[in-house]
């Protein structure tokens, strides 16, 4: 269970993450690649999982720890607990997946009351010994035996005071001396106990801590948002010490390969002089740009730079690392996978494949579909002058407006209201989460770019902007105040991720740079973030197998969901043409008609309107297929809602208002979901499908006579039984034999039906004899197969994901047991009948990765969401593939 690093020689590699946690699987192969890396050992993430069972350390443990340590021993020329020269190490967590500052860490171990005065003796510098004890008799106090870590520091602000200076660095030496008499008298008063001063009895209470941690609220939190399993457990590394707080010629950082924001190819980070651990990422004093350590540190800085480039190498990915220079000397102490920002995961992605560093498939990979999500999203409009109130780092892009709040549960609290809130605080620590998990965006005025509110966000794809020094929080009184104006709880803010700029007030937003290119506002050339986005997706489209289709419903709609990347419309609903401009009078028209007669002549105002509608949609689509749903909503919906509109349009029929309010009456349903809707329409009243059917077949050939590449789709919405399908189909054919043989000119289409009602389901085979394709509509099947009305859930749907009944809403991530096992029979039987139907999806499903996967795995043919899923779908089903280990033509090519 105990792997040794460091010294020349691993027990590990970067391979057994599983096994040793990120952070110990990285120690080991940085020391396989010769990388400076101070000895250690692990102790493996099953110990872990054995302690938090069973209370104990596993048996056989203690004793190969004890084996690990008198190696460490030997390779550090250190002993443990050594008054003379003593050993001291760090205990450090570190699970298979990176948590970033979600468990623990502690640092110094090994120090006690005579080991201490070794430390002072053998490196002739009392200060920094006293400085190492009193930071370890904090950080094991806090997290081993409990003590908060305010009353500590309070006791090291009112020393600062006392000492008349700003800094923590600036305290002298007998002001570390007297502090670390009041930490341990502290701990002595909130615990009992006396601090322990046997190194061994230290390092076991640090390493069961470590393992507690792993059930930290943050860190189960943590978990949740990231979809980690609590079973993985963490492991333990324990690690010899360096020390960057021993002067003017040691210091510590955290860098970047690459720039974590935008992906720029630039090693990117920052550093202290003179401090330990976790002085830069807890933001504070503020950090010195990295460049800044070619003057003051440049034997480390050369060494570290051509360490980082070998890193990167190495794992052909984007590291974030951890270091330390003593007294010149250069320690790496922990690199993984960096973190970055949905503009930086692209352009990396993109440009390592230009590198030849990794391949297109692997490129692919690398850019996660929430990722893709988030760069469609707006961004604050540039024609608004607004002037800033204060400025920071642009930690984490986006824009985002919200109500500002001061503290983690009120965030939580009023977003639970339905609030949008921004998170304001000095500084974030991981007690923060679920607060930041709650707020739309964070400001912090404090801390670099690599502190923890810039790392966690990041992680999040959630806006930042952190140490705005102008800001300056009034925790108590819960307000800030920022370049003369004064912020109060509740007050909106906005604040610029990309450029880092707060403003007070909501303001208004752009489309991002993606959605100005693929709107025709912004030429490509202009818009790096776009080509490297549009390369990694045509990348991802060479491997899918499923198609991507859109829902899209006019012209205008087409046309973007072409410019997104979509092969066809999923669902073209045909309802919503009716609610524009004046159409809606001509359909009030026929509903009230009270004879087939006055039906028609209302529908004939229709049809041209409908026909120049599937026209445009035709031409914009050109190539690809559209499916068209027939009418499907009940009648009532078109009705007039309020007395002015009712007045209107009795006026406009030459009827009473009397008679229209019986009409109107009597198309009111009890149960509209259930009621007179969908095909239902269709077979009462046929002249509608008719008229919808004449529209688009005489579309159909006029587009095909321009010349286009036309493929229509009619589907029939809300069949249950296989007698609806055959009703509807037997007009819609008859209308395409007229038009055709009337225009003299045929065109190629199919007519399939929506499957949406579990009966229409269970008769799959039946419904595909006659129906050429099926198109699940996941929205309602859902509802149907669940029982579950959609707009009623609202109210219990939370409770029922708080309480573990439902892990997701089911819907937005498809029901896969319930839902979905009737989707894959269907499928099945679908095709036992008819091999070669056509299946597609165009639910909201459609554009939802989990969801897309599923679809891939059950021989879906295509997927068809909303214009702006679009390319979240093509990368979901790349990735689907990609894991299903389908060779696609990528993998073996390879560029540069
Ligand atoms: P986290 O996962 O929160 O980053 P780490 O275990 O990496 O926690 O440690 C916290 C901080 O302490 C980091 O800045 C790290 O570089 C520093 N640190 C850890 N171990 C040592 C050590 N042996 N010597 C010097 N600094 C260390
Ligand atoms: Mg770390
Ligand atoms: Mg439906």
């Amino acid at each position: 269970m105990v792997y040794a690093f460091g010294g020349g020689a691993a027990e590990g590699t970067k391979d057994m993450k599983a096994v040793l946690g990120g952070k110990g699987a990285n120690l080991a192969e940085m020391t396989n690649l010769g990388v400076p890396v101070p000895p250690g050992f692990t102790i493996a993430c099953a110990a872990c999982v054995e302690y938090l069972r069973g209370g104990a350390p596993p048996s056989g443990l203690r004793d190969e720890v004890a084996r690990a340590l008198a190696r460490l021993e030997e390779t550090a020329g250190r002993r443990f607990g050594d008054p003379t020269d003593p050993l001291l190490v760090s205990v450090r967590s570190g699970a298979a997946v990176s948590m970033p500052g979600m468990m623990e860490t502690i640092l110094n171990l090994g120090l006690n009351d005579r080991t201490v005065q070794g430390l002072a003796r053998h490196s002739g510098n009392a200060r920094f010994a006293f400085d190492s004890y009193r930071r370890f008799l904090q950080m094991y106090g806090d997290v081993v035996l409990g003590v908060p870590v305010a009353r500590f520091e309070q006791l090291l602000g009112a020393k600062r005071l006392t000492e008349g200076v700003a800094t923590d660095a600036e305290l002298s030496e007998g002001a570390l001396r007297t502090l670390s008499e009041e930490y341990k008298a502290l701990v002595r008063n909130a615990t009992g106990r006396e601090f322990p001063m046997d190194p061994r009895e230290q390092l076991w209470g640090a390493i069961e801590a470590v393992w507690r941690s792993w059930t930290l609220k943050k860190a189960v939190d943590y978990r949740r948002v990231n979809g980690i399993p609590d079973t993985l457990g963490t492991g333990v590394n324990v690690v010899a010490m360096v020390f960057g707080n021993m002067g003017d010629d040691s210091g510590t950082g955290v860098a970047f390969t690459r720039d974590p924001s935008t992906g720029e190819r630039r090693f990117y980070g920052e550093f202290l002089v003179n401090a330990q651990g976790e002085d830069v990422v807890a933001g504070i004093r503020t950090p010195l740009r990295i460049e800044e350590m070619a003057e003051r540190l440049p034997g480390a800085y050369a060494e570290l730079l051509e360490t980082q480039q070998r890193l990167e190498a190495h794992f052909r990915e984007m590291q974030d690392i951890e270091f330390t220079v003593e007294r010149g000397r250069l320690y790496l102490l922990q690199t993984r996978t960096g973190k970055r920002a949905a503009a930086a995961a692209v352009r990396i992605a993109d440009e390592m494949v230009r590198e030849g560093l990794i391949d297109r498939a692997e490129a692919v990979r690398r850019v996660v579909p929430a990722q893709v999500d988030q760069l469609l999203h707006p961004v604050i409009d540039s024609a608004v002058r607004a002037t800033p109130i204060a400025g920071g780092l642009p930690a984490s892009p986006g824009a985002a407006s919200g109500r500002a709040v001061f503290d983690p549960d009120t965030a939580e609290k009023r977003a639970a209201g339905g609030e949008a809130v921004i998170l304001v605080r000095e500084e974030t620590t991981p007690e923060d989460f679920h607060g930041m998990v709650a707020a739309r965006a964070i400001l912090t005025s404090r801390g670099g770019m690599t502190s923890h509110a810039a790392v966690v966000a990041r992680g999040m794809g959630k806006c930042a902007v952190v140490g705005a020094k102008e800001v300056h929080v009034d925790h108590e009184r819960r307000r800030f105040s920022a370049g003369g104006a004064t912020v109060a709880e509740g007050d909106w803010i906005t604040l610029d991720g990309a450029s880092g700029q707060v403003y007070a007030g909501d303001l208004p937003t752009v489309p991002s740079e993606i959605v100005r290119v693929v709107g025709g506002q912004l030429m490509a050339d202009r818009a790096p973030t776009y080509r490297a986005f549009s390369r990694v997706l045509g990348w991802a489209d060479e491997v899918r197998s499923l198609k991507v289709r859109a829902n899209a419903d006019t012209p205008r709609d087409a046309r973007m969901a072409r410019a997104f990347g979509a092969e066809g419309i999923g669902l073209c609903r045909t309802e919503h043409m009716f609610f524009e401009g004046d159409r809606i009078t001509a359909m009030r028209e026929m509903i009230v008609a009270r004879e087939e007669g006055g039906r028609r002549r209302a529908l004939a105002k229709l049809l041209p309107m409908q026909r120049a509608d599937f026209e445009g949609i035709f031409e914009a689509m050109r190539g690809f297929p559209v499916t068209i749903r027939l009418l499907d909503p009940p009648l009532h919906e078109f009705l007039p809602h309020g007395g002015e509109e009712s007045k209107l349009l009795a006026r406009t029929l030459g009827m009473g208002r009397d008679e229209l309010h019986r009409i109107v009456d009597d198309l009111r349903e009890a149960n509209p979901m259930l009621g007179h809707r969908g095909c239902r329409l269709g077979i009462t009243y046929p002249e509608i499908t008719e008229m919808q059917s004449r529209a688009i077949f005489e579309a159909a050939v006029r587009s095909s006579r321009r010349g286009h590449d036309v493929r229509p789709e009619i589907m029939i919405p809300l069949v249950a039984t296989v007698k609806e399908f055959e009703h509807q189909a037997a007009i819609i054919r008859k209308v395409a034999d007229d038009v055709m043989g009337a225009m003299g000119e045929p065109v190629p289409y199919l007519v399939g039906t929506m499957i949406e009602l579990p009966r229409a389901a269970l008769t799959a085979d039946e419904i595909a004899r006659s129906a050429e394709f099926f198109s699940f509509g996941t929205n309602d099947l859902t509802q149907t197969v669940l029982g579950l009305s959609r707009d009623d859930a609202g109210r219990f749907l939370g409770a029922y994901i708080e309480k573990g009944i439902f892990e997701e809403d089911p819907f937005q991530v498809l029901d896969q047991d319930g839902v979905g096992k009737i989707v894959r029979r269907a499928i099945f039987d679908g095709r036992s009948t008819r091999a070669d139907l056509k299946v597609g999806v165009c639910g909201e499903h459609g554009g939802e990765p989990k969801s897309v996967r599923f679809f891939h795995r059950s021989g879906v043919d295509y997927v068809s969401c909303s214009p702006f899923r679009v390319p979240v779908a093509r990368l979901a089903a790349a990735h689907a593939a990609l894991d299903d280990g389908e060779p696609g033509a990528l993998s073996v090519r390879r560029e540069g």
